[in-house]
């Protein structure tokens, strides 16, 4: 090995040090920022390190590629909406499944072809192609450009069967005939298409786990595609990715008080189930009323949930929050590990606004002291506090552990209308004797109650 050659290795085991020590830094929101910026440098010098290895490209190209690569990446950062970052990773996991698709099908006949590495061709094609269309159907389901619920039908089961055996079929063929190209394109359309097929049943409140699962495997992808080209590299970032990516479903699984099997195969809300039958009626409260309760409370709750992220109110709440204090309120956040539409999405948002973290409290910390609290202040958040989930037991969130602001001795939800939440499922909290819909956009409504208190 040359000079060139150590220079190289050398560059890859600082890499990996940089992904290891970022990702141990994502671990708290303190030193998340810090663990982002180590990790992409890591990722930058893998990057040019590997393409002077193989000497793809000439130096001046990459400086090329990495200006374009970055003014779009800051531009894209700078445009896309906060509401609008969960899309955003959907799509980012999508393409990197494309990238290892392709990088797998150049790694044939890029080299020597022994069954170990065609096996290693077909895992990167099939696992990149699924992550790929199944990203892209999980994109529309989160922008909901197509319905966010689950598509079923009879025999969807049968069908998705038939097409794993296709698959099957195909990558062994493909290792015993690797120089007829048909096989190649088989695998490569049936994992396209096992991709829609797989994430199309999954819907509703079920998402969070797809998204989550579908990272995990962009990341198996890459790590396949290392493997066919052989570079270690591309083996550990993939590594990383996917065993993260599955530490976080089980998470996220453990959170929706699921199996991983019941999400992937029962199809979330598709089962008819008997509508929620909601007993009482909806009060609503104005601005002004709702201020003298907060202003005579010694203890709020505050639960955030995806509507606080569209209106964008963090910054209000944060303010609110200072007004509370100042009156000689306690005042804590309840947390709900799907709360928003990606995970951390609120945590993201507190931090924005200076919420200190140790006021934010995860859902199984909040649940015991909500007795205890005389305001539960319900921003934009709906499925995360439905009591269905501990009441109804037809409904499809039934057994999903959620935040019981309803214990709360009152509860005031800020929304704009009686609309049901991303799982599509009506919400009894809001015809409970102790809830006061303060109706209007959340921003709105908690800078009139900023005035009011000033
Ligand atoms: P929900 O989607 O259940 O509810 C959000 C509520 O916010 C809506 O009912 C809406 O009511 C209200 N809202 C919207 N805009 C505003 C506004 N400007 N001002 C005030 N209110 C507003 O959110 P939750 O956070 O409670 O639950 C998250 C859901 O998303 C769960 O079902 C979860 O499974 C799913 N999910 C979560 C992901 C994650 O990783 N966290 C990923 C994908 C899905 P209205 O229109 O009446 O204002």
């Amino acid at each position: 090995m040359g000079a060139t050659g150590l220079a190289i290795q050398l560059a890859f085991v600082v890499a990996a040090a940089l992904f290891i020590f970022g990702l141990k830094l994502l671990g708290s929101a303190a030193t998340a920022r810090k663990g982002n910026l180590l990790s992409a440098v890591g990722m930058l010098l893998a990057i040019v390190a590997a393409l002077i290895d193989q000497g793809i490209v000439e130096f001046q190209w990459i400086l090329v590629g990495m200006v374009i690569g970055g003014v779009i990446g800051a531009a894209t950062a700078r445009l896309v909406q906060m509401t609008s970052m969960p899309e955003m990773v959907a799509l980012f996991n999508g393409f990197g499944g494309m990238a290892s698709l392709l990088v797998g099908a150049a790694a044939l006949g890029a080299g020597d072809s022994n069954t170990f590495i065609l096996v290693t061709i077909v895992l990167s094609i099939l696992i990149g192609g699924l992550t790929f269309t199944g990203s892209l159907v999980a994109y529309g389901k989160l922008s909901e450009k197509i319905g966010s619920g689950a598509v079923t039908f009879s025999g969807q089961q049968v069908v998705n069967s038939l097409l794993v055996l296709a698959i099957l079929a195909s990558a062994v063929m493909f290792c015993l005939e690797p120089a007829n190209s048909m096989w190649l394109y088989a695998i490569i359309a049936l994992s396209l298409l096992f991709g829609i097929m797989a994430v199309i049943p999954i819907g509703g409140a079920d998402m969070p786990v797809v998204i989550s699962l579908l990272n995990s495997y962009s990341g198996l992808a890459a790590c396949a595609a290392g493997f066919a080209i052989n570079n270690n590299i591309l083996i550990v970032a993939g590594s990383l990715v996917g065993a993260s990516g599955i530490i976080l479903t089980q998470i996220m699984c453990k959170a929706m008080n699921r199996s991983l099997s019941n999400v992937l195969f029962s199809g979330f809300g598709s089962v008819s189930s008997a509508e929620t039958v909601v007993e009482g009626e909806i009060k609503p409260i104005s601005v002004e009323d709702a201020f003298y309760v907060l202003e005579a409370a010694t203890s709020v709750a505050i639960v955030p949930g995806y509507g606080m992220a569209v209106a964008q109110a963090q910054h209000v709440v944060k303010e609110l929050c200072e007004l509370l204090e100042e009156n000689g309120c306690e005042v804590n956040f309840g947390i709900h590990p799907v709360a928003g539409r990606m995970p951390g999405h609120m945590n993201v948002l507190l931090a924005e606004a200076d919420v200190p973290y140790d006021q934010l409290l995860e859902m199984d910390e909040i649940n015991p002291r909500m007795e205890t609290v005389d305001v539960a202040i319900v921003i934009g958040a709906n499925d995360v506090v439905n009591p269905a989930a501990r009441e109804v037991e037809s409904s499809p969130i039934y057994g999903m552990p959620v935040i019981n602001v309803d214990k709360a001795r009152t509860v005031f939800v800020l929304k704009r209308s009686m609309a049901s939440g991303f799982a599509g499922i009506e919400n009894p909290l809001f015809y409970k004797e102790n809830t006061r819909m303060l109706f209007g956009d959340a921003k709105e409504s908690i800078g009139g109650l900023i005035r009011e208190f000033s």
